[in-house]
């Protein structure tokens, strides 16, 4: 057979690709990633990333596990004690509290590419792991045992098992003729960083709005935050354009005063939302992980949490499995194991934007009489908070 040989080839060198290449690298297995971007640079003098995610206590388990938490925590991350969530149109508020269930925190605020640069720290003291950079799947076929995948400039990589790490576009997914269910939200996220006049307290402060959440994430300076604003897909194409003067009015009064004055720091982004979920993840030596496999509304911001759960039940049944590494048996186990939680998952975002979404006064004094009612019930919230959590 013609090609390098590997054990796996992972296609995507994101947060997820990165995780699974470092766990399977760490028991010795032979692992090639493509990546289609340079790696990302980051100075400690570095302007806050507009990306940020919430990192949940079972995900950090799986990064140190992977060698990449030390290189995450010694840049910039912020442990978040506190989380309150809010509906704009009543009195209705959750408060959980990492003090409550007796842990340090509820989880850590990260910036994507310090999450990345840490992975790519940890694949680069791997010598079982070979970046190709940038590089991509033209094109793959099945011979015997054995994936053969042609890269875009020609070269050939032969491996048991093909992994499509490669984000909502993903083209292993394509090439494998995998389909997939798509609702798009038309929603987009709104994504920036602000400066405000009071301490963000190390909590994560998420109001809903019928127009949809705007979540306020705190970053390391006590000043600064990250907010993620959910909004129609049109007016939030209005908002990313606006002036500095204009768009601080809308955000202060879409926040209320829970943190003071607030002042716009660079630029802003915005994200297309959409819910799409792969008719199955796993075919004759081809896996789908992560944002490939599945993508989620952001509004309790579990998509990457997910995509490294994905990655941790899919290196753990490909480390103990006895045969050959693609083969069904062995990612049934993991297809069987992950689908239906991040389907669950999925299905309860909806719910929540539908809930928040509506406008009607019946449904008003429900979602906001049941948050306050939840939050004088501690085992419901502790429940809720520790699933979030991972743990
Ligand atoms: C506005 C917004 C806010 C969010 N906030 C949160 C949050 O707070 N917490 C959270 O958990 N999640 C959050 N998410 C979701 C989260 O960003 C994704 O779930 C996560 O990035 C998925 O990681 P991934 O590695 O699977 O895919 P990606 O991040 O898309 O990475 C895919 C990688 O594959 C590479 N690639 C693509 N195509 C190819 C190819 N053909 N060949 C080789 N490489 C390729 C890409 O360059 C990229 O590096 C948010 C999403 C949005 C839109």
């Amino acid at each position: 057979m013609s090609g390098t040989h590997y054990d796996v080839v992972i296609s995507g060198a994101g947060m997820v690709g990165a995780t699974l290449a470092c766990l399977l690298a760490k028991s010795a297995k032979r692992v090639a990633v493509l990546e289609v971007i340079p790696p990302p640079v980051f100075k400690a003098s570095d302007d806050f990333e507009l990306r940020v995610s919430a990192l949940s206590r079972f995900s950090q388990q799986i990064l140190e596990q992977a060698g990449a938490w030390e290189g995450v925590i010694n840049r910039r991350a912020v442990a978040y004690e506190n989380m309150v969530v809010w509906d704009a149109t009543g009195s209705g508020e959750i408060h959980f509290s990492a003090a409550e269930l007796g842990e340090p925190e509820l989880g850590h605020i990260v910036e994507n590419k310090i999450i990345q640069l840490a992975l790519l720290e940890a694949m680069e003291a791997q010598t079982a792991i070979d970046l190709f950079c940038p590089s991509k799947v033209q094109s793959f076929v099945r011979d015997g045992a054995h994936m053969v995948v042609t890269l875009d400039d020609g070269r050939e990589l032969a491996a048991e098992l093909l992994v499509g790490a490669d984000g909502a576009r993903s083209a292993v997914r394509e090439l494998a003729g995998i389909g997939w269910q798509r609702e798009d939200y038309a929603q987009k996220g709104l994504v920036c960083v602000v400066r405000t006049e009071l301490p963000h307290q190390a909590t994560a402060w998420q109001r809903f709005m019928p127009s949809g959440p705007l979540a306020f994430l705190p970053l390391s300076d006590p000043h600064y935050s990250s907010i993620v604003w959910t909004l129609p897909a049109d007016r939030a194409d209005v908002l990313v354009k606006q002036d500095d003067t204009q768009f601080k009015a809308a955000l202060s009064a879409a926040l209320g005063s829970r943190l003071g004055m607030v002042e716009v720091i660079g630029a802003r982004g915005a994200f297309p939302l959409v819910g799409s979920h792969a008719e199955c993840y796993v075919q004759e030596g081809v896996a789908l992980i992560g944002d490939a496999a599945h993508t989620i509304h952001p509004l309790a911001g579990q998509g990457v949490n997910l995509g490294i759960k994905d990655a941790a039940e899919l290196a753990q049944q490909l480390i103990v499995a006895k045969g050959h590494l693609g083969s069904m048996k062995t990612l049934r186990r993991y297809e069987r194991a992950r689908k239906g939680d991040n389907h669950l998952t999925q299905k309860t975002m909806e719910g929540f934007r539908l809930l928040f979404g509506n406008n009607s006064q019946p449904l008003q004094l429900v979602r906001n009489s049941g948050l306050n009612l939840a939050n004088h019930l501690p085992l419901v919230k502790n429940t809720l908070v520790r699933q979030a959590m991972g743990v």
